[in-house]
């Protein structure tokens, strides 16, 4: 009988699943883990620290562990120090939903040299997450290159871009504003193998960058062709054509910025130079290479091969059929189909999974397994403390209270914040 349900990764798509679950049977108990104990997943160490609008989805998200049904156990990375063996030994089905946080290594010479870094860490760094906190990225040169042609990458240019003032409302960490701020940043490059029409960032991404204080976007007129190919499907169509115009009207202005944002399309990177560190970055096609200090790679995610969780595909998935990997175990979100898709994207896909899922268990007459309780115990057994919602409150209050003004919170980004943090509110629990 289906009673307990353990949803691993606590972001959008194992939420939003956790939504759809409760709703159809109140009656279940659902435990979200994740190897954090911070909630929310790529909404806290993803979505660009100055759109704030998009995070707001998270107060839907703190509603629904108001539901006594439903506990968050943070600070517990399943397949490590929580083998998935034992979470499928104490709960009736498990819902992996743990993303795609491992960059796609650029795979050219010299992807190895200090100041080449992947997406996932660079905007981890300057959005708190507690393992990227130390990246210390070299910014200490007037080029920088960010290699892709998506949202991620269009993210980073602006935010890389921006002045402090555009800057001061959103939740960027102090770190990351203050070395952005010192680099004598002059030239980003945007570098990518497609077209401008091939390009995949959308239109409301790309028109932010031409509205920015300090910086120009420069184009070669001769990439942009007049008019969109015949045949794009009608909805991709529209967007294109905003590109297109935004393009255009880019590569028509002269405005005196100090900051020189290069859209360099049909530019294949070959070769990162330097002997210890970044110094130039081959391009095909390119005269000679560009002179810069730092390289981004944001050209997609692939999800973790670790400890006893399924090890992903080829394509960094892990291998399901419409969610389902094997009995009672499902997948969900970036783990399930690749890094692509939106917020709302999850919404949708988390439904159709948790209406398999309660479909999957119509006839089950086995007994219910041990559930939460079941789990604590082993938990205590090995010595292992988890964080709770109560933890994750005190870490957003202390966040807010440390907040510069017109910010909303300054992220706790060290471990031993986090870890007091946790610790204070289990001092507080012991003494009620
Ligand atoms: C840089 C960036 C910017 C983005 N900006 C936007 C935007 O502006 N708007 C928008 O709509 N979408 C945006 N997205 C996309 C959006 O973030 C994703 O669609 C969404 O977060 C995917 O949800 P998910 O639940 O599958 O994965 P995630 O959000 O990645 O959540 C996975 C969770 O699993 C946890 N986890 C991982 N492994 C384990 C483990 N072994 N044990 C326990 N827990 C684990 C992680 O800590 C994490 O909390 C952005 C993505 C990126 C990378």
């Amino acid at each position: 009988m289906l009673q307990h349900i353990a949803i691993v990764g606590s972001g959008p798509s194992g939420l939003f699943c956790a939504d759809a679950l409760i709703r159809q049977n109140p009656a279940l108990r659902i435990d979200v883990f994740d190897r954090l104990p911070t909630p929310y997943g790529l909404v806290r160490f993803g979505v660009a620290p100055d759109h704030q609008g998009t995070k707001a989805i998270t107060r839907q998200f703190d509603r629904l562990f108001a539901n006594q049904q439903i506990r968050f156990c943070g600070k517990l990375e399943v397949g490590t120090t929580l083998p998935l063996a034992v979470l499928r030994q104490f709960y009736d089905a498990v819902i992996l939903a743990v993303g795609a946080h491992q960059d796609r290594p650029l795979g050219i010479p010299g992807a190895g040299l200090a100041g080449v870094y992947g997406s996932m860490a660079f905007v981890g760094w300057y959005n708190g997450h507690p393992d990227f906190a130390g990246l210390a990225p070299l910014l200490d040169r007037p080029g920088l290159a960010v290699i892709g042609q998506g949202n991620v990458a269009v993210d980073i240019a602006r935010l890389l871009g921006k002045s402090p003032a555009e800057l001061a409302s959103s939740d960027i960490c102090a770190h990351a504003a203050r070395a952005i701020q010192a680099a004598p940043l002059s030239d980003i490059y945007m570098i990518g193998r497609r077209g401008p029409v091939e390009a995949s960032f959308t239109s409301a991404e790309l028109a932010e960058l031409g509205k920015l204080e300090r910086v120009r976007p420069v184009l070669r007129r001769s990439d942009l062709p007049e008019n969109l190919p015949s045949g794009l499907d009608p909805s991709e169509a529209k967007v294109k054509e905003r590109n297109l115009q935004l393009l255009h009207d880019y590569a028509a202005r002269d405005d005196d910025k100090p900051v020189r944002l290069h859209f360099l399309f049909h530019s294949a990177p070959q070769a990162i130079l330097g002997d210890q560190r970044v110094e130039a970055l081959a391009v095909a096609g390119g005269t000679k290479p560009l002179e810069l200090g730092c390289v981004i790679g944001a050209i997609g995610y692939s999800t973790q091969a670790l400890g006893d969780l399924p090890a992903p595909d080829a394509a960094g998935r892990l291998p399901n059929q419409d969610g389902l990997i094997e009995a009672g175990l499902y997948t969900l979100g970036w783990a399930k189909r690749g890094p692509s898709g939106t917020i709302p994207t999850n919404r949708s896909e988390a439904k159709a999974v948790a209406d398999r899922l309660l479909a999957d268990f119509a006839d089950d007459t086995a007994p219910a397994k041990a559930g939460g309780a079941g789990l604590d115990a082993w938990l205590r057994q090995q010595g292992i403390i988890a964080s709770d919602f109560a933890a994750w409150k005190r870490i957003e209050a202390r966040e807010a209270a440390a907040a510069r003004p017109g910010a909303p919170r300054e992220k706790l980004a060290q471990w031993a914040e986090l870890d007091q943090a946790i610790q204070d509110t289990q001092q507080q629990q012991a003494q009620q």
